[in-house]
């Protein structure tokens, strides 16, 4: 009989370094007590709500019938790569070419090609938190130490310039941040950014992850990209993808726009591990990205009006601390004056306790700030319909006001 395996000793240190998906694993929580029945309301994953527009579909579509199933050229095709490149300089005032642009099986590979492309053992990656539950762990695998620097809630949680150059070390390698921002929904202005622009001219090895999934969803004004300035555009790598603009989320499609240099090393690794992304998917966003916006518009319309509802029906709830959300579909509350109250049976020590709470009673599937490196945050995706959201945060309320 053969011994009982511990399977922490046998797995990789790199798997066992690496905490899982918290957004993931908390959506899983959510969907296993709706399969017991109970109406839970999921504000966990961040992902839209609505179906992807129609002539994105029917290029799909159109892909399949044409007989587009096979193998496509490992950073893809052409058209695609084209319509990226002037998708940026439409949008972004980037100028890059096809031959810059990778594209990847969505953003979250886009990102880790990076990371594996430029990071030796011991880097130091600087992470403005809170941050995306992954970049960490991204880091991790790729074995690189991730650096956090925290914004504060006083300003919308964005690190400053300055804060951003007290954590540059001689092994700080990147910086990584997103703008429109996950968990957050804070936007930094061309100004802040900027300034960011000229702590990066000064460090002339330090490279920058400008993560600008969630472009479109802007409430004022224009989403800036840092990579247009000219005096460091080589060492900017500018990420993107279809998920959030196009409500793409299930079709898999993310890109990077980088020195050739870069770009060449994501598709030597991206060729050794999973190909060409889809290319029926590349085929439906090549329709995306050269076709009309108006649903993208109307998606980011409805997000602003949730964003009003939901953060109207916090401020309704005593206790919280609000930044108000400029960009992306979260709201990110600050609950710690909840921490240490009990409703009888459930004691909240923490944000992961209180999330759990407000499933397990309340109903509502939340993600805990602790993931995003803000222990005293809940954050809700509002990317839900109003409906949902106007029940969330009434349950939310009647949950904590049971906690004395
Ligand atoms: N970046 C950010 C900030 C995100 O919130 C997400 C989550 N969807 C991603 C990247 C990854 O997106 P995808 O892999 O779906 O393209
Ligand atoms: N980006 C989304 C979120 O933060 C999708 C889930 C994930 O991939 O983490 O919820």
């Amino acid at each position: 009989m053969s011994a009982v395996l511990d399977p922490v000793s046998v797995l990789s240190d790199r798997v066992n370094a690496m905490a899982e998906s918290a957004t993931l694993a908390m959506t899983k929580k959510a969907r296993e007590l709706a399969a017991q029945g109970v109406k839970v309301i999921s504000l966990s994953i961040g992902e839209p709500d609505f179906p992807t527009p129609q002539h994105i579909k029917d290029a799909a579509k159109k892909a399949i019938d044409d007989n587009f199933t096979q193998y496509t050229p490992v950073s893809g095709i052409a058209d695609l790569r084209s319509a990226i490149a002037e998708k940026l300089r439409r949008d972004n005032n980037l100028d890059w070419k096809p031959e810059n642009i990778v594209v990847s099986t969505g953003a979250k590979q886009s990102l880790t090609n990076v990371l594996l492309a430029l990071l030796n053992p011991g880097d130091e990656v600087i992470i403005f938190s809170p941050y995306w539950v992954s970049y960490s762990e991204m880091v991790v695998l790729a074995e690189g130490v991730p650096v956090l620097v925290t914004g504060s809630l006083e300003n919308d949680f964005k690190v400053t310039a300055e804060e951003f150059e007290a954590a540059i070390t001689p092994r700080t390698k990147l910086v990584m941040f997103s703008s429109p921002c996950n968990p957050t929904g804070s936007v930094f202005t061309e100004e802040e950014l900027r300034k960011i622009g000229q702590v990066v001219e000064r460090h002339e090895n330090i490279f920058v992850m400008a993560d600008e999934i969630y472009e479109y969803i802007v409430f004022e004004g224009k989403n800036f990209s840092i990579g247009s300035i000219p005096s460091i555009k080589d060492r900017v790598i500018t990420v993107n993808g279809c998920s959030k603009g196009y409500a793409m989320t299930g079709w898999r499609l993310g890109y990077i726009a980088a020195a050739k240099w870069i770009a060449d090393a994501c598709d030597k690794i991206q060729g050794q591990v999973t190909s060409g992304t889809c290319s029926i998917t590349q085929k439906a966003a090549v329709a995306a990205l050269t076709g009309p916006l108006d649903d993208t518009r109307k998606m980011a319309e409805a997000y602003r009006r949730r964003r009003d509802l939901v953060i109207a029906g916090l401020r309704e709830i005593p206790g919280l601390k609000i930044s108000v959300p400029q960009g992306a579909f979260y709201a990110f509350p600050d609950m710690s004056s909840y921490f240490g109250k009990s409703d009888g049976t459930n004691v909240i020590k923490n944000a992961d306790d209180l999330a759990m709470y407000l499933l397990n009673v309340g109903h509502v599937a939340t993600v805990s700030g602790a993931a995003f490196g803000a222990p005293n945050c809940i954050r809700l995706s509002t990317a839900a319909s109003d409906e949902n959201l106007t029940e969330a945060i009434s349950r939310i309320k009647t949950a904590l006001g049971n906690l004395k």
